[in-house]
């Protein structure tokens, strides 16, 4: 066998997780694979017709087939350096990364669902499944190959090209990670994180578990998982005895996420599924209903609105209708609080809809990308 150890210590900062954007499609010798753990390889069919020598991946022998059999490796690109030397099959045999083995590895540490799929057709972005949370929500974890910090950029892109919840990246080399690809995941409330801060390869080979990424991944979680006091049975809000209208603060961390805060208690995170009222389905449609895109437009376009701002939202020209959709509206967040009061009476002097309590959205929401959505 070719000194996999001595290849290694060439570049001795270099996580073996390289390997996995260094090798061409995930493929390569034993030998070119260094450290990289046997228990993520797979044997395929294929056979190399030049292997890397042991003085790193500057120069490598090339395969002459004498006889069957029979094969000696020649260095290229420094023969006197490096002396012509016999070749075993074993050592041409071409090993490829067992996907599935690295993914099931990662969900292991993260406790999460195994429905790995490619979601790129370039092969670089995975989508690796959900890690639940409370009730039905739960956290979608993506996978990139990344050999640059552009591979990073591009795969952030495309996952906040479609209006999610927050997600999980997981980037396959910590050396491409930009402070400013935590600062853009962190504006849609999601998460960054290295590989090697989740699974760090031994020097013989041996894989573990990296305990700080996996409590850095649960902290994130607790941030933005809604409330589990939010799911089951009871689903109104623990308002406080003398709780005002205007004690009560919602603001939108996504479409489907609120925070509530209520006098000087903390904010709550509550999903919208688990609002009842505010969700009158029987379970799991996707889409909101016209009270929470007409809360979500008090958020975005508010603090006040007129009915003509409403009709136009609902592209509606009933103002008989829209009048009943406020008012119920305005029942289902007595309901949800457990208030009475109308918390959004109409002001006759300025002939306006001025909501009794705080209605905003985070400053890194912006809910006018899905408020083009509404009666679709
Ligand atoms: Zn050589």
């Amino acid at each position: 066998m070719m000194k996999a150890a001595t290849l290694t210590m060439t570049a001795p900062m270099l996580s073996s997780w390289a390997k996995l954007t260094e090798l061409p499609g995930q493929l390569g010798v034993r030998a070119a694979w260094g450290a990289f753990p046997d228990e993520l390889l797979l044997l395929t069919s294929e056979m190399a017709s030049a292997l890397p020598c042991e003085y790193g991946n500057a120069c490598q022998r090339k395969i002459i087939e004498h006889g069957p059999g029979d094969l000696v490796g020649i260095c290229v690109q420094d023969p006197a350096l490096c002396e012509t030397k016999p070749i075993t099959k074993m050592e041409r045999a071409v090993y490829r990364l067992n996907y599935g083995r690295l993914f099931d590895r990662i969900a292991d540490g993260l406790g999460h669902g195994r429905d790995a799929k490619r979601i790129d057709e370039s092969f670089k972005v995975w989508n690796l499944g959900n890690i639940p949370t409370v009730g039905d929500h739960a956290l979608p974890v993506f996978f990139v190959f990344c050999a640059t910090a552009a591979d990073i950029d591009q795969a952030l892109g495309r996952l906040m090209m479609s209006p999610r919840e927050c997600f999980l990246l997981i980037v396959s080399n910590s050396r491409c990670q930009k402070p400013a690809h935590q600062e853009t995941a962190l504006a849609c409330r999601s998460l960054i994180i290295a590989l090697d801060d989740l699974l760090c390869i031994g020097p013989d080979g041996k894989l573990t578990a990296v305990a700080g990424g996996r409590a850095t991944v649960a902290a994130w979680k607790d941030r933005v998982a809604p409330a589990p006091s939010a799911v089951g049975g009871d689903t109104k809000f623990p308002t406080p005895p003398g709780t005002e209208w205007n004690d009560i603060t919602i603001t939108f961390l996504s479409r489907d996420i609120i925070a509530i805060k209520c006098g000087r208690q903390p904010a709550v995170n509550w999903e919208r599924l688990h609002i009842s009222g505010m969700f009158t389905a029987t379970s799991r449609e996707k889409n909101p209903t016209d009270k929470w895109y007409m809360l979500m437009a008090f958020a975005a376009r508010g603090p006040s609105l007129n009915m003509q701002d409403l009709m136009k939202l609902f592209r509606s020209t009933n103002w008989q209708k829209m009048r009943k959709q406020k008012s119920d509206l305005s029942k289902a967040l007595q309901e949800f609080f457990g208030l009475s009061g109308d918390p959004l009476p109409f002001d006759r002097r300025r002939k306006l809809y001025k909501p009794a309590l705080t209605i905003r959205q985070d400053t890194n929401t912006d809910l006018e990308d899905w408020l083009v959505d509404v009666g679709k």
